[in-house]
């Protein structure tokens, strides 16, 4: 069936400026790492995004190798921008990166000039677009000068195939070299895409403050670290779920007695603040104003509309904080 967006997406949706920069982001974007490949179910997929969109979602975010196989969440992508989305261009942010495995050889990894700008060629054919709006480096190389990587964003930019440039899992060391240079070649340096999530604290130790610095915004990857911090494993691991899927980067050996009773815990917490848990999770992200938006990844429609939910209640006390905090170190 046709798709007309619904007239009511902007009611709900907030959104937060991207560091220093023209742009608004949702507090909530949607990332196709998993349930967009041909693996998947298309019509399934097809539905997330329109719910994404008739909820003020304007921002899709994809990699080259997103799948699998690599490179099939794209061409799905692209199947159902043509169908869906066209006329919607214009009220999107679309992102699409490079850095990891992606073809056979020297020229298909990590951080050249060379890499960078092929794959982006083929990932503008795979979604049928003449540019996207974000074009990150997947993760840092340690052996290509990073000259030469930032370089090739600059590149790109000029050709006109992104309008910004972002870098992803980038130490805060790095982070600012990164931000010299791309400074010092007029490159508009958007956002950096870091994992964030109540578990994984990481960015804490520098990273966001380094952001602050130097204008750039943030874009936070597993924030529900891949469905740990949901209910849906309380009560074992469901056939359906990522921890359950061969392939995946979720293992059943994650999911420690240790790890379910901090999420027990804080399932309490949640409830008692009329929350799910995903929905706690994704709140308590967005309660440092560095986080510009929430990227999450959804299997389910369901699963969509409860994370979108979560904007109904962004605070927190004092002492809910503490609560988690003692938790989460216990
Ligand atoms: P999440 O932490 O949001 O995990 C998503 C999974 O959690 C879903 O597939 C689903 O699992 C489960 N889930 C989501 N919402 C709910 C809910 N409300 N109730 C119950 N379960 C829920 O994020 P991802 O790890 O998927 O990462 C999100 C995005 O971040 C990716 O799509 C990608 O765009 C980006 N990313 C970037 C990386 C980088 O290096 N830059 C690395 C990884 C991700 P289930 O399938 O079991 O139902």
């Amino acid at each position: 069936k046709e798709y007309t967006a619904s007239q009511d997406r902007y009611q709900t949706m907030q959104y937060r400026r991207c560091g220093k920069s023209g742009i608004m982001l949702p507090l909530i974007s949607l990332g196709l790492w998993h349930n967009f490949g041909h693996q998947d179910d298309f019509e399934n997929a097809r539905n997330i995004l329109r719910t994404a969109f008739n909820n003020g979602i304007t921002h899709f975010d994809l990699a080259n190798n997103y799948g699998p196989p690599y490179g099939s969440a794209e061409e799905n992508f692209g199947k159902i921008f043509k169908e869906d989305f066209k006329n919607y261009r214009d009220e999107l942010i679309i992102s699409t990166k490079a850095g990891w495995d992606m073809w056979p050889g020297p020229y298909g990894n990590f951080g050249s000039r060379k890499y960078l700008i092929a794959s982006l060629d083929q990932s503008l054919k795979r979604m049928g677009l003449e540019y996207v709006d974000i074009f990150y480096h997947h993760r840092p190389d340690p052996d290509t000068p990073l000259e030469e990587t930032m370089r090739a964003l600059d590149h790109i930019v000029r050709q006109g195939k992104a309008l910004y440039v972002g870098i992803s899992q980038y130490s805060a060391e790095d982070t600012a070299l990164a931000a010299d240079i791309l400074k010092s070649l007029g490159t508009p340096f958007l956002i950096h895409q870091p994992r964030y999530n109540m578990m994984d604290r990481w960015v804490e130790n520098g990273l966001l403050d380094t952001l602050e610095q130097v204008g750039v915004g943030s874009i936070v990857f597993s924030p529900l670290q891949q469905g740990i911090l949901t209910y849906k494993y309380l009560n074992g691991i469901p056939k359906d779920s990522r921890a359950a899927t061969e392939g995946s980067y979720l293992n059943e050996s994650q999911i420690t007695p240790q790890i379910i009773k901090q999420v027990k815990e804080l399932n309490e917490i949640a409830q008692k603040r009329n929350q799910s848990l995903a929905q706690m999770a994704v709140a308590w992200l967005l309660k440092d104003s560095r986080v510009t938006s929430v990227l999450v990844g959804v299997s389910k429609v369901s699963q969509l509309e409860d994370n979108v939910a979560s904007l109904k209640n962004l605070d927190f006390s004092e002492d809910e904080l503490k609560k988690i905090e003692e938790i989460l170190k216990s």
